[in-house]
């Protein structure tokens, strides 16, 4: 719908669907504002109404006039998208299964530390990749989300945080992994989008060097991604030669290894003080073998990074089981002994299924048959 049709003036009849604020940039702000005949200046003010302050209620404003408000208020909304279900892990990690307007769910994961506090964001409801040992890649639906549904995962997770008592700042989000449900590079304009609100200043200001975009390796994007968004990037390597790659990360038949890999040295700004991350989950007899650590090593030569060994999070029926603490300590020290940081990444919130690869909502579209099924077991 085009915000310059006239729609501000006579009001909208009743029923036609309401602007949702979230997810509009500057432009789209000042657009609104326009047709209410509002001087530029406003845009600033409601920007840090909505990204600032996360205020859902127009009659809070109270720096803009009544009759500002009220206009808002009758042709737009500042909606999030609801909470279906919210689990807290013994861990501290917390867990948003949220409802989006047309009734899909995702998943928006919190995990504080002792330094730091990340959100986990997803980019897409489901996951197109099917990585072999990765949950969401069995969610049969799949759609990209809108910037908005990208930026209110932020805002609803900063509201909750709040009301929860945690302070805005260090002890709320500190970082944001773009590491949630989806292929990010696969919804690359709306994942900027949101993003390039989420940095700005006088918002949300998350510092792009706290933010973290995670691919299985869309090798065309990654540039754009480094020189347009200038975020860290991790990479979901996983496997070091190309056979394998192609059986547990499919997306590497198309963008296979060498590609890869020259996309890395390749990337902006990936010197020392932005280094790569490369993401290995550590599959038991699988990828987790000395040579591989060293073949690793050697793949990798020159390009500045840290290799986070993930060891593998199990889900039901899922076809691989965690390497050993052995195997896992044998390949970090090879690693780290290159000269690589290689942190083993602790799982976190595995009681609430929110560890790595192990989000998947319960959104999948029930068929007629399956609907059938479902009412006749239900209990009365
Ligand atoms: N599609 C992007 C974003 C997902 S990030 C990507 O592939 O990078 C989620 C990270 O968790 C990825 O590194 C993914 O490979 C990893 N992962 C998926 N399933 C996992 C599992 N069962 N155990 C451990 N890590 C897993």
């Amino acid at each position: 719908m085009s915000l310059n049709s006239g729609i501000f003036a006579p009001p909208a009849a009743s029923g036609e669907a309401l602007i949702n604020l979230v997810g509009l940039n500057r432009d789209g702000f000042a657009e609104i504002l326009t047709t209410l005949d509002q001087p530029p200046f406003r845009v600033q003010q409601l920007w840090q109404w909505v990204y600032h302050w996360g205020v859902d209620d127009f009659a809070t404003m109270t720096n803009l006039g009544k009759p500002l408000r009220a206009a808002l208020a009758a042709r737009c909304e500042i909606r999030l998208p609801a909470v279906s279900r919210h689990e807290v892990s013994a861990d501290g990690t917390q867990k948003w299964l949220l409802r989006l307007a047309d009734g899909h769910e995702i998943e928006t994961v919190f995990i504080p530390e002792a330094t730091r506090a990340t959100l986990c964001v997803s980019s897409q409801v489901g996951c197109t990749l099917a990585c072999r040992f990765c949950h969401t890649g069995t969610q049969r639906l799949v759609r990209n989300l809108s910037p908005g549904e990208i930026v209110g995962q932020v805002l609803l997770a900063r509201a909750a945080l709040m009301a929860q008592g945690h302070e805005r700042g260090l002890r709320g989000i500190t970082n944001i992994v773009m590491m949630g449900m989806g292929e990010p590079l696969y919804n690359f304009d709306n994942v900027a989008a949101a993003l390039k609100i989420v940095m700005d200043g006088d918002g949300m200001a998350i510092s792009k060097r706290r933010i973290t975009l995670s691919t299985a390796g869309v090798v065309p994007l990654m540039q754009r991604c480094g020189d347009e968004l200038g975020v860290k990037l991790a990479v979901s390597l996983h496997a070091v030669n190309d056979p394998l790659r192609d059986q547990i990360v499919p997306l590497n038949k198309k963008y296979p290894l060498a590609e890869l890999i020259a996309a890395c040295r390749a990337y902006p700004g990936a010197k020392n003080s932005r280094r790569i991350t490369f993401e290995y989950v550590m599959l038991r007899d699988v990828n987790d073998s000395r040579a591989d650590a060293k073949a690793l090593v050697q793949l990798i030569k020159g390009i500045p990074a840290k290799i986070n060994l993930i060891p593998f999070n199990p889900w039901p029926g899922a076809p691989y089981e965690r390497s050993s603490d052995d195997a896992i300590e044998a390949f970090a020290a090879i690693v780290r002994d290159a000269g690589y940081p290689s942190p083993v990444r602790s799982p976190r919130g595995e009681d609430i299924l929110a560890a790595c690869g192990q989000l998947k909502s319960a959104s999948r579209r029930l068929s007629a048959v399956e609907r059938l099924a479902a009412d006749l077991v239900a209990p009365a």
